[in-house]
């Protein structure tokens, strides 16, 4: 039998819109699932996007939320994303990955964050509001590549904006991957296209169009001094979550034993990546040879000899001052074995005794180097602890069972997060109370940011009526 060819070709027609229609569409003309070429082009589809929004129910809001986090907690996608971060990165380790990553998804607060203030009287009725600003742009760094874009788009959706990404080129695939994961997901909870956007070639001219765009209303800056220093003079309100340098305090009313594991643990998590870890302890010297005992028993590595310390300097610091980037990240056993030391995978956290003015006590690694400066009392730890943190105001650690030096040092040293007779991680809600977030903003002082720091306080005033006392 001969069939015509046109008619084959509506029979194929047929089906594969048929097919389409069975697939959320892609998502925007000239962007696949929320990534484009240009910037202003997603700029553009997400202030169309964001307007849609404006339109959009607390319900649907909350939907769009836990479709974020479905879409990151399916096993597949968390394990893709956290694979891929360590392997495009170089830093970091998987396992650590994929609890950042699943926290991230979980504890990052949504809709429930924008709490109404309402006052009422013989005058009627104020409402004070979270309103969104509308569209924000933020900018991510390759430490938390992943969690940074998750817990994000999370806070700033939750608080009605879209939101376009800066992600560092040096985590572009995953951080591209993991836009159009909410993107498909998103579509396929209805929200509108492209309320989570970036571009296909992120760099620092991309970064610079974005945050000289008219209508990005926002920067949320989540990375070292200099992006933090660029936003805030940018003109426009902006957040930034900077460099921080914790130190850790111990004194002699400590549990020291509880210390030097919980120290450890905080030391190694990610391989020292997340910007509240352990960077540096301040002991008290009656206390620190069980200490550095207790330690070395919970996987910290001691280096005696100078001149491997000295190696090491030479190899993970660039002339003293700042990090080596191919060293960011590594684990305690890779860096080791570059200066001829080798060691089991139990070995997490490589320690040495150093003063003050070491670079390794000075300067942010974010590898598991844990240098330990003795003192004669607690009183000069807490000086010491203040100097060293460099007046980031990000975050500290202290063991101590003195309430009274507790708050002295919590008052003194003024970060962001101060965590007691716990590891760093405790502070953002791992084994600590309190919710998440991988966006600290300690410059600016929105502190631990969430939904209602992406929002605008607004008034709404109904004059007469509505008071029911
Ligand atoms: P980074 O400053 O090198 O990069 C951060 C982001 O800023 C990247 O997207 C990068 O591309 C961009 N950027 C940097 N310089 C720029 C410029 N001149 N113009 C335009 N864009 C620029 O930081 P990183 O190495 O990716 O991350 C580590 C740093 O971030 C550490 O200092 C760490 O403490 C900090 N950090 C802070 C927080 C926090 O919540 N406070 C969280 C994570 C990381």
């Amino acid at each position: 039998m001969n069939i015509d060819e046109t008619v084959v070709e509506s029979i194929v027609k047929k089906v594969l819109s048929q097919l389409d229609s069975q697939q959320p569409q892609d998502c925007c003309p000239g962007g696949e699932w929320g990534v484009f070429k240009t910037m202003d082009e997603a700029v553009s589809a997400a202030v169309t996007a964001q307007q849609e929004y404006l339109n959009r129910s607390m319900h649907d809001r909350a939907k769009y939320v836990q479709a974020i986090r479905d879409v990151v907690l399916d096993q597949e996608n968390l394990e893709y994303i956290s694979r891929k971060a360590v392997e495009e990165t170089g830093m970091g380790g998987y396992e650590y990955k994929l609890i950042k990553n699943r926290l991230a998804a979980v504890k990052t607060p949504g809709i429930e964050d924008l709490t109404t203030d309402a006052m009422t009287g013989d005058d009627g009725l104020t409402l004070v509001e979270y309103s969104p600003f509308g569209v924000i742009g933020a900018i991510t760094p390759t430490t938390n590549p992943t969690e940074t874009i998750i817990c994000n788009s999370i806070g700033m959706l939750a608080a009605g904006n879209a939101v376009v990404f800066s992600p560092h080129p040096r985590a572009k695939e995953v951080s591209l991957h993991l836009v159009r994961l909410i993107n498909k997901a998103l579509a396929v909870a209805g929200a509108p296209d492209n309320l989570v956007v970036t571009v296909s070639e992120p760099s620092i001219a991309n970064t610079n169009a974005m945050m000289n765009h008219p209508k990005i209303r926002m920067l949320v800056a989540t990375g070292g001094p200099g992006i933090v220093k660029t936003v805030l003079s940018s003109g426009k309100k902006a957040i930034g979550a900077g460099a921080g340098n914790p130190p850790v305090v111990v004194d002699e009313t400590a549990d020291v034993e509880k210390a030097a594991k919980d120290i450890v643990d905080g030391c190694s998590f990610d391989n020292n990546l997340p910007c509240i870890a352990e960077k540096e302890v301040i002991a008290v010297d009656s206390v620190a040879d069980y200490l550095i005992f207790n330690m070395k028993k919970h996987g910290a590595y001691e280096v005696k000899d100078p001149a491997i310390i000295n190696k090491l300097v030479s190899l993970v610091t660039k002339e003293g001052k700042s990090p080596v980037t191919d060293f960011v990240g590594k684990s305690a056993k890779y860096i080791l074995e570059q200066v001829g030391i080798s060691v089991g995978d139990d070995v997490k956290v490589i320690l040495m005794e150093a003063t003050e003015d070491h670079p390794f006590v000075q300067v942010e690694l974010m590898m598991p180097i844990l240098p330990v400066v003795r003192v004669p009392d607690v009183d000069q730890a807490i000086e010491m602890a203040v100097r060293v943190e460099h007046g980031n105001r990000h975050t500290a650690m202290m063991h101590s069972r003195n309430v009274e030096k507790l708050t002295k040092m919590a008052k003194l040293i003024q970060t962001t997060i101060f965590v007691k007779n716990g590891p760093s991680y405790a502070g953002i809600g791992v084994g600590g109370e309190g919710y998440t977030t991988f966006t600290i903003a300690g410059p600016t002082g929105e502190g631990l940011t969430s939904a209602k720091s992406f929002a605008r306080r607004r008034r709404c005033v109904l004059v007469g009526g509505m008071d029911v006392r």
